[in-house]
């Protein structure tokens, strides 16, 4: 078991634990693992926790616990907020060599079920990724009741005073309110 960080987070080779008899297992310590996201979305904490790999009669399957926080801003004031996401690991993992042969199996039987690598490798990063993207809310807020942005000054409604003079109304917002006046007689 280590607590540094992986050169290549969240992949193991289990090519020795695939020659065990099933049952056999292997305990991991995850931390400092970053997954790539997509644009705009990153994280505020990597991704840790542990991860047990066991042999199964047909491959391996792993079972973890993992939490990492994404990095998002508040929808109505912009601060940054930190979404903290716990993650379940429990997925079997089957060969896409036969361990003979070390021939190709017939993956596409069951095109769904995840897969090693040709090179015996248990990567656990997609599946993580998946997870951390459906954890991103829509519309994230930095508190249930945030008051958002004055719409005379843009600073937080919730720092500071927003008792503006009249003459500090954005000149195009004066005319606006101008011309609703004329219109509505
Ligand atoms: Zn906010
Ligand atoms: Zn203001």
């Amino acid at each position: 078991m280590t607590r540094e960080p992986v050169a290549e987070p969240l992949t193991w080779n289990v090519a020795g634990l695939l020659a065990e008899d099933p049952g056999a297992d292997r305990a991991y310590e995850v931390a400092g693992a970053v997954v790539p996201l997509e644009e705009g979305l990153g994280l505020a904490e990597p991704v840790a926790g542990s991860v047990r790999l066991r042999r199964t009669n047909r491959g391996i399957l792993a079972e973890g616990r993992l939490s990492a926080a994404l990095a998002a801003e508040c929808a109505r004031c912009l601060r940054p907020i930190r979404i903290p996401v716990d993650i379940r690991i429990d997925e079997e993992f089957l060969p896409a060599l036969d361990l003979s042969t070390g021939r190709p199996l017939a993956t596409e039987d069951e095109p769904d079920v995840a897969r090693l690598t040709d090179h015996h490798e248990l990567e656990l990063g997609p599946l993580v990724r998946d997870e951390l993207l459906l954890a991103e809310p829509i519309a994230p807020v930095c508190r249930p009741d945030c008051p958002g942005l004055c719409a005379v000054c843009g600073l937080p409604l919730d720092e500071g005073v927003h008792e503006h003079e009249i003459d500090e109304i954005d000149p195009r917002l004066e005319a606006l309110r101008a011309f609703r006046v004329d219109d509505g007689g």
